[in-house]
C-alpha cells in the first residue's frame, strides 16, 4: 500500500471511509427532474430590481451574524409563532449537522423511519452518532408500534420525521406523529421541506410539546441555490444549538437574495400553485400508463414503481430521451423498482410523459 493510503487509513475514521460519497449526477443538457427543484426563474422586472440591489451588497464586510432582516421576513413567510425561537442554517442539511454536533456523543442515537431523507443517516455517520432506521409500513405510513418500541429500546436524542416524507411523498398521520412526540424523551424534528406543496404543518403546534421542533427550507420553494434552512422551536433548545452554529453561516448574498425573494413571496407562491396543478395533471397522466404503481404525493415529486427488474432500463431509456429523473436503485425492499420524478414545467412534464410512454 502506498504511504498516503496508509496515512488515510490511519487517520480517517472507518465510518467515513466506509461511506460511499453522495453522488449528484451532472444534468448537462438533460431536462432536470431529479432534484425537487422549482423549475421557474423570476419575472423580468423582479430580476432587474434584484440586479440593481446586488451592486449595493457590501461583500467586503462579514454578514450580519444574526441575519436580522432575513429572519423577520422568514418568520412572516413561514408563520413562526412569535414566542418561538428561530435558527438559520446553510440549507436544512446544515441544521441537521448542527443538531448532530450538539446532541452527539457515545450511545447517542438518531432515529428516523425508513425510507426517508438520506441525510439523517449520513450526517449521523459523519458525527459519530448511532443511526436507527425503523421501516415504514408497506403503504409508507408510520409503523407506530415499531416506532414506539424503538423509542423505548434506544431512547433517541433526536427523531426526524419528514412531513411530507422524501422519497415517498406522503404525509404521515398527524395522530401518529403526536404519539411519537409524546413517547419520545428526546427531540422530535418535523422536517417540513415540502411544506409549500402540502396543506399540513406542525408550525402552529410549537410550544404544545417541549420536545417538538419544526424545520423548513427555502430550497423546494424555488431558492435551492441560496442554501437556506430554518429551525423553529422553544428558545431553550435553540439558544444551545446556536452556540454550535458558525457565526457567519448565512452569507451576505444569501441574506440579501432571500430577503428580497421573500418580499416577493406572491411570485414564489404563484410558482408553487403551478407546480401543484402540474402535480395533479402529471399524476393523472401517469395513472393511464400501464404497469406503473403510483404513490400519491403531497410534495413536488411523484414516486412510482415500474414492473419488477426494469427500473434501470426504464430510467436509462428516459435519460436517452433527454430527461433526468431519480433512480432509487433498489432491487428489493420498500423502494424496489422505484423511480422518482420531480414535477417540472408543463413542457418538461410532457417531455417526461412522452419518454415514459415510449420506454414502457
Ligand atoms: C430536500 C430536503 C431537505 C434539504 O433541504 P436543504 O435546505 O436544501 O438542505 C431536507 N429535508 C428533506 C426531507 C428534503 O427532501
Amino acid at each position: 500500500m502506498s504511504a498516503i493510503k496508509q496515512q488515510v487509513e490511519q487517520w480517517i475514521r472507518a465510518e467515513i471511509r466506509d461511506i460511499a460519497a453522495y453522488h449528484v449526477p451532472a444534468a448537462g443538457e438533460l431536462i432536470k427532474l431529479d432534484a425537487m427543484e422549482n423549475p421557474y426563474t423570476w419575472p423580468e422586472a423582479m430580476l432587474e430590481e434584484w440586479q440593481r440591489r446586488v451592486g449595493e451588497i457590501p461583500v467586503n464586510r462579514y454578514p450580519d451574524p444574526a441575519a436580522t432582516a432575513l429572519t423577520v421576513e422568514l418568520r412572516r413567510a413561514m408563520g413562526v409563532p412569535d414566542e418561538m425561537g428561530v435558527m438559520l442554517g446553510n440549507g436544512s442539511d446544515e441544521i441537521i449537522q448542527i443538531l448532530a454536533l450538539a446532541l452527539g456523543g457515545p450511545k447517542r442515537v438518531v432515529l428516523a423511519p425508513e425510507p426517508s431523507f438520506v441525510m439523517y443517516r449520513m450526517i449521523a455517520a459523519f458525527s459519530s452518532l448511532e443511526y436507527v432506521g425503523v421501516p415504514l409500513n408497506a403503504d409508507f405510513s408510520l409503523d407506530l408500534a415499531a416506532m414506539e418500541q424503538a423509542i423505548q429500546q434506544y431512547d433517541p436524542a433526536v427523531i426526524y420525521l419528514a412531513y411530507p416524507n422524501n422519497p415517498t411523498g406522503n404525509l404521515f398521520a398527524e395522530a401518529d406523529i403526536e404519539a411519537i412526540i409524546r413517547a419520545a424523551n428526546g427531540l422530535v424534528v418535523v422536517d417540513e421541506a415540502y411544506h409549500a406543496f402540502a396543506d399540513r404543518s406542525f408550525m402552529s403546534r410549537l410550544g404544545e410539546f417541549d420536545n417538538l421542533l419544526v424545520m423548513r427550507t427555502v430550497s423546494k420553494l424555488g431558492l435551492a441555490g441560496l442554501r437556506l434552512g430554518l429551525l423553529a422551536g422553544p428558545s431553550e433548545w435553540l439558544n444551545e444549538f446556536d452556540k454550535v452554529r458558525l457565526p457567519y453561516n448565512i452569507n451576505v448574498l444569501t441574506q440579501a437574495a432571500a430577503t428580497f425573494a421573500l418580499q416577493h413571496i406572491d411570485v414564489l407562491n404563484g410558482q408553487t400553485r403551478l407546480i401543484r396543478e402540474e402535480r395533479r395533471r402529471l399524476f393523472s397522466e401517469m395513472a393511464r400508463v400501464d404497469g406503473l404503481t403510483l404513490y400519491p404525493s403531497a410534495a413536488n415529486f411523484i414516486l412510482f414503481r415500474v414492473p419488477a427488474g426494469r427500473a434501470n432500463a426504464i430510467f436509462d431509456g428516459i435519460k436517452e430521451r433527454g430527461v433526468l429523473i431519480k433512480n432509487m436503485r433498489a432491487s428489493e425492499g420498500p423502494l424496489a423498482d422505484c423511480l422518482r420524478v420531480t414535477v417540472g414545467t408543463p413542457a418538461e412534464n410532457d417531455a417526461f410523459l412522452a419518454a415514459l410512454r415510449a420506454v414502457l
